[in-house]
């Protein structure tokens, strides 16, 4: 057995015999070429036909994977009108007097490299596009296409780089597994096989050694370990996992669609925590009601310099429009303690989770915050967008906010530019002050999210960051729960929701518990939301409220 570690990019594990697919461009023949214009004519009519192809994809994978992710094909067809592309292949066939499957080759090499040592993630993945569109023309030049699985029964596929529109030719009913040298999770792949949900794995360097082909693999895509040929105590290791993970799948197909209501007629929400955009498909795959907690940071936290606004729009746009009508609540930045982010220059602090941390950045900031706040309003006219606001301590703190939310209603107003101006304004109550004061804060917005991890940070002085200190965080210390029912309680005299977002909220021995004390909402990693479901489906409150909430006297 030997082992190769990749990136997994779509959880599963699978087994099966590899079928590596070799590119057409591995089998360029280079020639010199004395008619060039008749060369050019070649690489013509070639272009011609990839065009027609790409616009056959485009179609095809608007069926299987919806709009979004077909629009790869609909770039590709422009890709293949740019004049610098064009360019590139005419100078090698014209002046270098190439032949067309090698001018292109070189031009899909030059400019895949040039994509690539962008800093711009984004950038940085359109080098497998160059490369794609350009195999394409390869594949008709040479009449060679390699992109079919050459096999009769489901294979594991291997490939350098598994372009998207390989990724929609391939026959899914052949496909266990893809895994690829390249490839970034960026990537159109990555994206479409999670959209697919086939276990994925990418950067697994060396699987396309030849001696690889036709081995017994096993592609864990959780870890992204890749076990070729492997020994008998990892098949059963794994065959456990895979044992597990089908099990998740069949409890998904049965709650799929199934209300989230006790015995007893109680209902909840069951919303995503997510980091970004590309959780999305997780939010649908596990039958998420919205999402809960996009952390708005991690985009602050990828980027080398402030994100504009439209940068920031074009995020929490695609956000509201993924979420087809469902309620997506983004938190606005929450950097400092331990999320620091260089080019925010913050002075260094002896005690930073008690410093000038997220929305006391904002607020002593507020350049930085109206530009993510004009982001998230305009994002607004898109979807059902909810704006949250972390580690609020006072009341004079959110109407400052307020007044800075209605300084750029008012400035988009004036300027046209259209938005929502129902947008829910929601906090954070992620220290015991939050908590304590809440009917007053209740009085301030629209709803409350309970911040479970800060909370119990604050609450026990215990630093969530110090592993030495875990021995004294109890996270059911009763304390922290008098305080989520305080809060819970104060929400609903005020008339509005409280949800629980910290990971609190994922914990199962307490679900019973946030029933009886009629927490609303519950947000978790999406993974947990179907496992969640099922222990709200199991539960009859009325038998269990009036003993659990007396426990907490
Ligand atoms: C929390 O504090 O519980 C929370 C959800 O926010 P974060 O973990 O991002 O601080
Ligand atoms: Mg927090």
């Amino acid at each position: 057995m030997h082992t190769i570690k990749g990136q997994g990019v779509c959880g599963g594990v699978a087994f099966g015999r590899l079928e590596l697919l070799k590119k057409a461009s591995k089998l360029i023949q280079r020639s010199h070429v004395e008619d060039t214009d008749k060369e050019w004519e070649r690489f013509e009519n070639a272009r011609a036909k990839a065009s027609a192809q790409l616009k056959e994809l485009y179609e095809k994978a608007l069926n299987e994977v919806g709009e979004e992710n077909a629009m790869i094909f609909d770039i590709h067809q422009m890709m293949l009108e740019d004049q610098d592309y064009l360019d590139s292949v005419k100078a090698n066939i014209w002046e270098q007097k190439l032949n067309a499957e090698s001018a292109v080759g070189i031009t899909a090499d030059n400019f895949a490299d040039m994509f690539a040592s962008m800093d711009d993630s984004y950038m940085q993945a359109r080098a497998a596009d160059v490369r794609d569109i350009s195999e394409r023309i390869i594949s008709i030049l040479t009449d060679s296409s390699n992109t079919g699985i050459k096999s009769d029964t489901p294979v594991i596929v291997g490939a350098e780089d598994l372009a998207p529109s390989e990724t929609v030719q391939l026959d899914k009913s052949k496909i266990l597994a893809f895994v690829t040298e390249k490839g970034s999770s960026n990537s159109h792949t990555s994206i479409l096989a999670r959209t697919m949900n086939i276990p994925a794995v990418i950067g697994a360097d060396g699987i396309m050694d030849d001696k690889n082909g036709g081995a017994d693999i096993i592609v864990d895509g959780f870890t992204g370990y890749i076990y070729v040929n492997p020994d008998m105590q990892t098949v059963l290791e794994m065959q456990k996992k895979k044992d597990k993970s089908e099990a998740q799948k069949a409890l998904l197909a049965k709650l799929r669609g199934v209300k989230p209501v006790t015995k007893d007629g109680q209902q909840i929400l069951l919303y995503a925590n997510i980091g970004s955009n590309e959780d999305m498909p997780a939010v649908y795959a596990n039958d998420a009601m919205g999402v809960g907690l996009f952390r708005s940071e991690f985009i602050y936290l990828e980027s080398k310099t402030y994100p504009t606004e439209d940068e920031q729009f074009a995020i929490y746009k695609s956000a509201a429009q993924k979420a087809l009508g469902k309620r997506v609540i983004i938190r606005t930045l929450d950097i400092g303690a331990d999320k620091q982010v260089d080019y925010f220059e913050m002075p260094k602090e002896e005690n930073p989770a008690m410093g000038v941390r997220a929305i006391r950045i904002c607020l002593t900031r507020p350049e930085i915050f109206k530009t993510q706040l004009r982001a998230l309003y305009r994002a607004s006219a898109f979807g059902k967008i909810a704006i949250m606001f972390p580690m609020i301590t006072s009341v004079s703190e959110v109407r400052k906010i307020k007044e800075i939310c209605a300084e750029v209603r008012k400035e988009l107003e004036a300027e046209g530019i259209p938005f929502n101006k129902n947008t829910e304004l929601g906090i954070m109550v992620e220290t015991p002050a939050a908590a304590v004061i809440s009917d007053k804060l209740a009085e301030e917005v629209d709803f409350f999210s309970i911040g479970t991890n800060d909370l119990t940070q604050y609450t026990l002085a215990v630093d969530r960051q110090n592993a030495a200190a875990d021995a004294f965080c109890d996270t059911h210390h009763p304390a922290v729960l008098r305080l989520i029912k305080t809060v819970v309680d104060n929400s609903h005299k005020h008339g509005i929701w409280t949800g629980i977002c910290g990971e609190l909220a994922g914990d199962m021995s307490l679900t019973e518990l946030f029933l009886a004390m009629g927490v609303d909402e519950l947000s978790v990693s999406p993974g947990l939301i179907l496992p969640l479901k099922q222990k709200v489906l199991e539960t009859n409150v009325s038998e269990i409220k009036e003993k659990l909430l007396s426990e907490l006297e």
